[in-house]
């Protein structure tokens, strides 16, 4: 990475595709679009530099690597130990089971870093800055007033600077969630552990085991949408964090809180047509059951890559923006029609612990919870009528 602060050489001329934010979406965006066209100039910038550390879970679903493999990245996952069991409670019911696929825990400072390798081999030129403004300068969009690009691609985040120059908006459900690391307790060892909390829901503790004696510990709720909604203090995380999984925060270290904007009834709403595209929480995609935001990170990065590298190559930059709308909205929106539907219900209490009822009594339904909070999965007949029979026994 160029050195923090030098911007030098950065407004030489128009970059064909300016990605703001390394992190999994951003990465992912320009190593699709060099891959889709080799000879692109491709700028990523980032307002850190890597390695970095990130809050989250860690939580790696089976379907990033799916499609990082599709890129020729993925060995980012090399060398953590795959997770396979899983465990949901909330209060005195539980469910403990193998999944149908592994998950990885892998620490984002080692699977950022590691992305934006890739990204910077394929060709992508890494420097860091923090973007302000984003501007439309006839054909072209001009970043900061110097940087000039033929497309944009938003991959900032949850409190993204280039959505807010769409004026796209804040995502209206979010949620707040801090995490740290603690050494793994033997009862917790080689699982994920998720144990529901009572305050606004979704709200959950979870304890994720890197493979290493460390594990990845925290917990999360919703928050209002507004600006001034009282969101929980850090003590009342942890605290929440301590009551649901006892034992994680005494020898906890590295703790960091950061909001996450969860996904609606559909994906599109913030992408406008033109050459500014929207990815990962930047363009609000956070499963909203589960808090899991790395596949929708990566799954809308490399479509991105993919839509802006054809609209360059057709001439037409302006056409990336529908493309990408599109695409997502192919990908995403039957499954979002489904995690939106399952976050709604889930806000009772009852309907949580009948899911879990539902879990322990069939595996396939277990499965379909899996898929439905950590991929891309659907509500099938099957989850439905466990849900109504674990309400009827409760
Ligand atoms: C506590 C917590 C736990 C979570 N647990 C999980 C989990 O277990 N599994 C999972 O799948 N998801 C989890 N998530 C969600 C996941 O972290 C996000 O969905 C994911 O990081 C989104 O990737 P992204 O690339 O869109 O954004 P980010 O990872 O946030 O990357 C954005 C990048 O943009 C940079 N940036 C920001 N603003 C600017 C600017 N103005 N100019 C230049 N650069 C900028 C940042 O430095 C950052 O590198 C969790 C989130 C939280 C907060």
């Amino acid at each position: 990475m160029s050195d923090p602060g030098r911007n030098e050489g950065l407004d030489e001329g128009v970059w064909d595709l300016v990605v703001v934010g390394a992190g999994p979406a951003g990465s992912t965006a320009a190593l699709a679009a060099l891959r889709e066209r080799p000879g692109l100039r491709v700028l990523l910038l980032d307002r850190e530099s890597f390695p970095r550390d990130k809050s989250c879970g860690d939580g790696i679903a089976p379907h990033v690597g799916e499609v990082l493999d599709d890129l020729g990245a993925a060995d980012v996952l090399d060398g953590w130990t795959p997770l396979e069991h899983l465990e949901l409670s909330r209060g005195e019911r539980r469910v403990a089971g193998r999944m149908a696929r592994p998950v990885w825990v892998i620490p984002r400072r080692v699977l950022d870093a590691r992305l934006v390798e890739h990204a910077a081999a394929a060709g992508a030129t890494l420097v860091r800055h923090r973007v302000r403004t984003v501007r439309r300068t006839g054909s072209t969009y001009e970043l900061d007033g110097t940087i000039r690009a033929r497309v944009v691609v938003g991959a900032d985040g949850a409190h993204s600077a280039v959505r807010d120059a769409l004026g796209a908006g804040r995502v209206a459900r979010r949620a707040l969630a801090i995490r740290g690391y603690a050494p793994t307790l033997p009862e917790r060892q080689g699982r994920q552990v998720i144990r529901y909390g009572e305050r606004r829901q979704p709200a959950y503790a979870w304890a994720f085991d890197r493979g290493d004696g460390w594990s990845n510990v925290g917990y999360g709720e919703l928050v209002g949408g507004s600006r001034d909604a009282d969101p929980p203090t850090r003590q009342v995380l942890l605290e929440q964090l301590e009551t649901l999984l006892p034992g994680s925060v005494p020898d906890g270290t590295d703790w960091r809180a950061h909001h996450l904007p969860l996904s609606g009834w559909r994906s599109g709403g913030a992408q406008a047509d033109g050459a500014v595209l929207l990815v990962g929480d930047a363009a609000g995609l956070v499963n909203p059951m589960t808090g899991e935001g790395i596949y929708y990170a990566v799954a809308t990065g490399r479509l991105a890559g993919r839509a802006a590298a054809q609209a360059l190559a057709d001439g037409t930059p302006a056409s990336a923006g529908a493309r990408h709308r599109q695409a997502t909205a192919r990908l995403l929106d039957r499954h979002l029609h489904h995690t939106w539907l399952a976050a709604r219900l889930s806000r009772s209490p009852a309907v949580v612990g009948a899911g879990i009822v539902a879990a322990g009594r069939d595996h396939r339904v277990f499965d379909t919870l899996v898929e439905l909070g950590l991929g891309d999965g659907r509500i099938t007949p099957r989850l439905a009528a466990g849900l109504v029979a674990g309400l009827v026994r409760t």
